[in-house]
C-alpha cells in the first residue's frame, strides 16, 4: 500500500486554508485495481470495496501528517464522541485492557516465544507492554502520541518507549523476538511499509502478532453501516482474512494462524451503552442505566476481529542478531 491521509477531532477531513488536505483514493491501495464499488456513504466519506482483492477503504481521508496530528491530541484519548472517533477515556480503562492483553497473549504465545525482547507498535499507554513484562519479556514500545505514551513511562515506569514513528526509531535489525500491533494497521497510510519495517526488526523466525477488524465477518455484514468499527476518520482500511494474509506475505512474513476466536475484549457497560447508540439512539437511552456500573465489565467477542500471527523467515546463513530468547527480569513496578 502506498497512499495515505488524517482527520481531526471532529472526524471530518478538513479542507480549509492551512488545514490538512483530504485525499481522494480512487484505485485500490493494495492491489492497484481500478475496479471498486461504494459499500455505503456517510458524508463526507465513502467506504469502497475493491472488486478484485476485497480490501475496504475510506475516501476521502487525510494525509500522514493530518492523521498523526489527530492521535497526538489528547481529545482522541478522552473523546467527547467515542462512537465516531477515539476513546471515551483510554487511561481509565486500564484494568480492561490489561485483562484483554493478558488473555490474548496467553493464547497467541502458546507456541510462541516465552521471553526475550518484545516490541509493541502503537503501544499507547503501555498496557500491552505491561502484560508482556508480566510474561517475562523485555518490553519496548513505539507510539506517535506523546500525551498517551507518557502514561507508559510515568504510570508503569517504562523507559523503553520511543515517541514517534517506527521509522524514526533506531532499533537494531533482527533484534526482537516478538512484535505486536493491536488495532494499528487499519490506521496507517502505508501498512505494507510498516510491516516490512517490522519484519526487518524481527529475529529470524521471530513472531509478529497483529489484530484488525474483519469487514467480511458475519457481524459486520449483519450491522452494515452501523458496524462499530466504521470510524471513518481513523479506520481508513478494512481488511478481510485474505487481504490481511496477502499483505503480511507481501511484506515478507509467513502467516501461521488467523482466527477471530481470541479477538474478544473486556469492555465496560459504559462502552456497551456508547456503541449501542450507533445501532439506534433509543438503545443508548435504554441502556443508559448501565453506565452506573462503571467498574463492571464483560468479555465480548463478536468474532469480527482477526488475530493473525506470522513469522519472519529463518535464514540459516545469516545468524540471528540476538541471543536465544530468555525470560528477562521485569523492572520493578512503580509505586
Ligand atoms: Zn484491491
Amino acid at each position: 500500500m502506498s497512499v495515505g491521509a488524517s482527520p481531526r477531532s471532529g472526524g471530518s477531513p478538513a479542507c480549509g486554508p492551512g488545514e490538512p488536505q483530504a485525499i481522494v483514493i480512487s484505485s485500490c491501495p493494495m492491489c492497484g485495481s481500478e475496479r471498486s464499488a461504494v459499500a455505503f456513504e456517510e458524508s463526507p466519506y465513502s467506504v469502497r470495496r475493491c472488486s478484485s482483492c476485497g480490501l475496504g477503504w475510506v475516501t476521502p481521508r487525510l494525509g500522514e501528517d493530518g492523521l498523526a496530528e489527530m492521535y497526538v491530541d489528547d481529545s482522541y484519548w478522552r473523546s467527547g464522541s467515542p462512537k465516531t472517533l477515539g476513546y471515551h477515556d483510554y487511561r481509565a480503562d486500564e484494568p480492561l485492557y490489561l485483562e484483554t492483553f493478558r488473555r490474548r497473549l496467553g493464547f497467541v504465545l502458546r507456541h510462541g516465544p516465552q521471553g526475550g525482547r518484545a516490541l509493541d507498535i502503537g503501544c499507547a499507554a503501555g498496557f500491552c507492554m505491561q502484560a508482556l513484562r508480566e510474561r517475562g519479556f523485555e518490553a519496548h514500545g513505539v507510539e506517535v502520541s506523546e500525551t498517551i505514551a507518557r502514561h507508559a513511562s510515568e504510570h508503569f515506569g517504562f523507559a523503553t518507549v520511543h515517541v514517534g514513528t517506527l521509522q524514526s526509531a533506531s532499533f537494531a535489525e533482527r533484534s526482537f523476538h516478538l512484535i505486536t500491533l493491536w488495532d494499528v494497521v487499519e490506521h496507517v497510510v502505508d501498512p505494507r511499509a510498516l510491516l516490512v519495517q517490522a519484519r526487518e526488526l524481527l529475529a529470524p523466525g521471530g513472531l509478529l502478532v497483529l489484530e484488525t477488524q474483519n469487514i467480511d465477518s458475519a457481524f459486520a455484514r449483519l450491522l452494515g453501516s452501523r458496524w462499530h468499527h466504521y470510524k471513518h476518520a481513523e479506520h481508513i482500511y478494512h481488511f478481510t482474512p485474505s487481504t490481511i494474509s496477502e499483505l503480511l506475505q507481501s511484506a515478507g512474513l509467513e502467516v501461521q494462524t488467523s482466527t477471530p476466536r481470541f479477538g474478544g475484549k473486556y469492555v465496560s457497560f459504559q462502552f456497551i451503552a456508547e456503541r449501542a447508540a450507533r445501532l439506534h439512539p433509543a438503545l443508548s437511552t435504554a441502556l443508559a442505566p448501565l453506565r452506573r456500573f462503571e467498574s463492571a465489565s464483560v468479555y465480548l467477542n463478536f468474532m469480527d476481529e482477526m488475530i493473525v500471527t506470522a513469522s519472519a523467515p529463518r535464514t540459516p546463513s545469516s545468524p540471528p542478531a540476538v541471543a536465544t530468547p530468555q525470560a528477562s527480569s521485569p523492572p520493578s513496578a512503580p509505586a
